[in-house]
């Protein structure tokens, strides 16, 4: 029994030992993957059903691995997040955001916002503000087009810090969301005397619709809230013909998911603004 008890032991360790490894290595290439810029940005855009309006898209940030290929933010964003990389990414997507969403606009003669979303780690930076600034000021993107998501979880550790971060943000002229609404645990107050525009719904609640159950519970709460405050309110995830209904039904007429469009490149989304405009 002890001989198997060491070697449970053994196994345990170099799984450990192989998992740190990993992240080490990831952490070089992560690295080396910002001098060689191995990265680029998708575009998911958000739709009106009211209108049909395209009314603004999330950047969506990729990793072009030279040997592992495409590789999905929630491999990469944790480690870049613990190892403070996500500083210089951060910075990147924000500039890149920027910068393409002006192309786009020039080539459009037209405005859409772009949403880019701000990490936990960035989130709690000082220098936030003048980050954002100097992307706007480099790009000549107008500060009503740029969108910042933050997750509702941000909020909540430190919440007159958040309050004076997001007063910081907002004097910079961009639209505030709060990302993953539900998952976090705001109260109302706190929440009212936040300045904020606007507020989304989560997969993961989009995903329970229509099916009874808590999870429904809380997306027409969500979108109550919403209209009480008088802000925004829009759905991610929508991927249903019944979910688009259930949250038409319910009040919430801004919704994203691969029902309406996936992330896409910029020449694709220019193409889809391009065949939109034709409808
Ligand atoms: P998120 O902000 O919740 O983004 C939505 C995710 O859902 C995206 O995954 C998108 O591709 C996916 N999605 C869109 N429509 C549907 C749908 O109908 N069904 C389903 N099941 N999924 C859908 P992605 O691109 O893998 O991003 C995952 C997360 O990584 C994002 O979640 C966001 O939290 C984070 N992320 C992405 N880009 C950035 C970035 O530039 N900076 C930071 N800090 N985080 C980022």
């Amino acid at each position: 029994a002890k001989d198997k008890g060491r070697d449970q032991y053994d196994f345990y360790t170099e799984s450990l030992n192989n998992r740190a490894e990993q992240l080490m290595t990831l952490e070089r290439e992560l690295r080396h993957g910002l001098r060689r810029e191995e990265f680029f940005l998708l575009f998911q855009p958000q739709v009106d059903l009211n209108t049909g309006d395209i009314t603004a898209m999330e950047a969506l940030i990729r990793w072009q691995h030279p040997e592992r290929g495409e590789i999905l933010p929630d491999e990469f964003i944790p480690v870049a997040e613990d190892t403070g990389l996500i500083m210089p990414l951060g910075n990147w997507v924000l500039q890149q955001a920027c910068m393409q969403i002006k192309l786009l606009h020039q080539l459009l003669g037209r405005g859409v916002r772009v949403a880019v979303n701000i990490s936990a780690r960035q989130f709690r930076d000082p220098g936030l503000e003048n980050v954002i600034d100097f992307a706007l000021r480099t790009s000549g993107l107008e500060p009503r087009f740029l969108e910042i998501d933050i997750h509702e979880g941000m909020l909540s550790d430190e919440p007159e810090v958040a309050r004076d971060q997001l007063a910081r943000i907002r004097r910079t002229g961009v639209t505030i969301t709060i990302d993953d609404f539900g998952t976090g645990f705001s109260s109302l107050r706190q929440l009212r005397s936040l300045p904020i525009d606007m507020l989304k719904i989560g997969q993961t609640f989009v995903k329970e619709i229509p099916e009874d159950g808590p999870n429904t519970d809380i997306a027409t709460t969500i979108i109550g809230i919403a209209q009480q405050m008088e802000k925004q309110v829009v759905a991610e995830g929508v991927e249903t013909e019944q979910q688009e209904y259930f949250l038409r039904m319910h009040g919430c007429s801004l919704v994203q998911g691969y029902r309406y469009a996936s992330p896409m490149s910029f020449d694709e989304l220019y193409r889809y603004f391009s065949d939109d405009s034709e409808r």
